[in-house]
C-alpha cells in the first residue's frame, strides 16, 4: 500500500505539477518563456544525464547487453510514429499546415509521451525509491517547458485559456495508469523491470536528442552560454541527487 501511495504521489509530481509552468504562461507569457528558455536546456542535461547514469546501467544489470537493442527499437519507433503522424497530417492538408487539423493529433501524442512517463517512473521506482524520485523530477523538469509549448499552440489555435488547461491537464492524467500499470504487471511478470526501463531510456533520450537540443538556440554568446551552463547543472544536479540518495536497488 505504501509502494502505491509512493508511486501516486511520484506521478502527481512528473505530471500534475509540470503543468505549473504551462499555467505560469497563461498569466505571463513573457515569464512562460523566460523560465522555458533556462528549463530546456535544465532538462535536456537531466534526461541525458538520467539515461546515461541511471535508467541504462539498471537495465543491463537486468537485461544484459540486450538493454541496447530495446533503446534502439523505442528510439526509431517514436520517430516512426512522430513522421507518421505528422506524414498523416500532410496528406489531409495539402500543403498547406492547418494548425486546427494538427491539434487532435498533437494531443493525442502528448497522451501517450504522459504514459510513458508514468512507466518510466514506476519502473524506475521498482528499482528503488530514490531512482523513482530522481526520474519524477527529470519529467516534471522536462514536462514544464513541454507545457509551456504545448499551451502556446493550443492558445494560437483559439482555444480559450481555460480550455488549453483542462486539455493538457487531462493528457497529464495519462501519467496515472501508465505509472499504476506499470506497477502492478512489473511485479506479476519477471524481468519486465528491465525491458520497461530501456523503453524509459530510449523515450527520454529520444525528447532530448529531437525534441529539446534543437530547440536549444544558440542565437548569441551570451544565450550559449547560458544554455550550456543550464546543461551542465542538469547533469550535476542529476551527479547529486546519486551521490545523496544511492540509486541501487
Ligand atoms: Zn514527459
Amino acid at each position: 500500500m505504501g509502494d502505491l501511495l509512493n508511486i501516486i504521489a511520484l506521478a502527481f509530481l512528473g505530471s500534475i505539477a509540470g503543468l505549473i509552468g504551462g499555467a505560469i504562461f497563461l498569466f505571463r507569457a513573457d515569464w512562460g518563456r523566460k523560465l522555458s528558455s533556462m528549463a530546456l536546456p535544465l532538462a535536456t542535461g537531466v534526461l541525458l544525464a538520467v539515461s546515461f547514469l541511471d535508467l541504462l546501467p539498471e537495465a543491463v544489470d537486468q537485461l544484459d547487453t540486450g538493454a541496447f537493442s530495446v533503446v534502439l527499437v523505442v528510439f526509431i519507433l517514436l520517430f516512426l510514429i512522430e513522421r507518421f503522424l505528422f506524414h498523416l497530417h500532410h496528406h489531409t492538408t495539402e500543403d498547406e499546415v492547418e494548425p486546427k487539423t494538427a491539434i487532435p493529433l498533437v494531443i493525442f501524442g502528448d497522451t501517450i509521451h504522459n504514459f510513458l512517463d508514468g512507466v518510466a517512473i514506476a519502473a524506475a521506482f521498482m528499482v528503488s525509491p530514490p531512482l523513482g524520485l530522481t526520474v519524477a523530477l527529470a519529467t516534471f523538469l522536462h514536462e514544464t517547458p513541454h507545457e509551456i509549448a504545448d499551451f502556446g499552440i493550443l492558445l494560437s489555435a483559439g482555444f480559450k485559456p481555460s480550455k488549453a488547461f483542462l486539455t493538457n491537464f487531462y493528457s497529464a492524467l495519462a501519467t496515472f495508469p501508465g505509472a499504476l500499470l506499470t506497477f502492478f504487471f512489473s511485479q506479476k511478470i519477471e524481468g519486465s523491470v528491465g525491458v520497461l526501463l530501456s523503453v524509459a531510456a530510449g523515450l527520454f533520450l529520444y525528447v532530448a536528442a529531437t525534441d529539446f537540443l534543437p530547440e536549444t538556440k544558440m542565437e548569441s554568446e551570451k544565450s550559449s552560454v547560458k544554455n550550456v551552463s543550464f546543461l551542465i547543472l542538469g547533469v550535476i544536479l542529476i551527479i547529486l541527487m546519486r551521490a545523496i540518495l544511492p540509486h541501487t536497488g
